[in-house]
């Protein structure tokens, strides 16, 4: 999608006849048809997966794809690409950009909802399309700033010393090229009173090839203190590959989070919770937050009720030890935080 970054690829060590993130991510499956055959599903699900696609494409890798069971339509993996025929309704509540963030926008590119600590829309793309995202209607071709329009962000950043967190997010801040963000990272650790680089990301997951030397390079040198926070909602998401992707980005010196959604059909039971809690461990991760779902158009069937919230979580605290329990957390517009349920 991006320029190919070239990588010193000179040893003919096996690894280097695999396909780059790159060509990985242009490979993704972007069709109705061509996942429903890929995975065995009955033709029945293709008018209502036809019927989401149009109100938010497909976009799946094929690294994330094969952790999924062939011909399982609750596969909890499937459940969080396979567009419905559900999306098509809209109960009252679910809206298009229901944490009203076009209020916060001091540059472009840039949102400044708490205290200390801005978000950078480091890029308009993911690597995948989670069907509950809400930003399924973001307005994205606006927010992919150019260098120049970086500078804009970059000077309210430094103009304001109480803001000490830099927080890459998007879309997917590493479906960026890393020339774009090494320059990004630069510029960042220039500003004296920012202490922290925070990266919100699904692609170690989704593509754990996307964490090579290049990413590495930049991230390893910065002065800023990392953290990266994932985005997992199942354990059978985590494999060898993300697991090997997270002890290297340990190694590069970040401390890794995760954070869930709360989805019904996918994560709402509390064996399926713990587990993951145990499993993100296990690859050296700490949970952070389980956010419920953000009412947003077109996810409505994902919705959990916050007393169920609050009873898995209960369910949660009985077996598992306290720095395995994620925050339990809501966005509500307005907060000065994510608000605790
Ligand atoms: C969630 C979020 C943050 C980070 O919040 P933490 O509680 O520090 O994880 C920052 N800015 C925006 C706009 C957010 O939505
Ligand atoms: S922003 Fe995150 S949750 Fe939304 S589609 Fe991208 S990877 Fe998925």
């Amino acid at each position: 999608m991006q320029d190919k970054i070239i990588f010193a690829a000179s040893s003919p060590d096996p690894t280097a006849l695999q396909a780059s993130w790159q060509q990985q991510l242009s490979n993704a499956i972007r069709d109705p048809a061509a996942l429903c055959t890929r995975l065995g599903l009955p033709e029945a699900w293709l008018p209502g997966a036809s019927a989401g696609h149009a109100l938010f494409g497909i976009c799946v890798p094929d690294a994330f794809l094969r952790r999924m069971t062939p011909g399982d339509p609750s596969d909890p993996l499937l459940r969080q690409i396979l567009p419905l025929g559900e999306e098509t309704v809209t109960p009252p509540g679910f809206v298009a950009d229901p944490l009203e963030e076009a209020d916060h926008q001091p540059a472009k590119g840039l949102i400044h909802k708490y205290a200390g600590r801005v978000l950078f829309i480091a890029s308009p793309t993911c690597a995948i399309n989670c069907r509950y995202c809400f930003r399924r209607h973001f307005p994205y071709s606006e927010n992919a700033p150019s260098r120049a329009q970086w500078q804009e962000a970059l000077d309210y950043l430094r103009a304001d010393t109480s803001i000490h967190e830099a927080i890459l997010s998007g879309g997917d801040p590493l479906a960026a090229n890393d020339r774009q963000l090494a320059w990004l990272v630069e510029q960042l650790e220039s500003i004296p009173h920012l202490k922290r680089l925070r990266i919100h990301t699904r692609l170690p997951v989704v593509i754990p090839d996307r964490v090579d030397d290049a990413l590495l390079g930049w991230l390893a040198s910065t002065r800023l203190q990392k953290v990266v926070v994932l985005h997992i909602n199942h354990a059978n998401e985590i494999d060898q590959a993300v697991v090997d992707a997270c002890t290297r980005l340990k190694q590069a010196g970040a401390t890794l989070l995760n954070q869930s959604v709360l989805l019904r059909g996918v994560n709402d039971d509390v064996t399926t919770l713990a587990t993951l809690s145990e499993r993100v461990f296990e690859a050296g991760i700490l949970p952070y937050y389980l956010h419920v779902l953000d009412p947003v158009q077109g996810a409505a069937h994902f919705d959990v009720d916050d007393e169920q919230a609050r009873e898995l979580l209960a369910g949660l605290r009985d077996v598992l030890p306290g720095f395995l329990l994620p925050r339990l957390v809501r966005e509500i517009p307005g907060e000065a935080s994510k608000t605790p349920l």
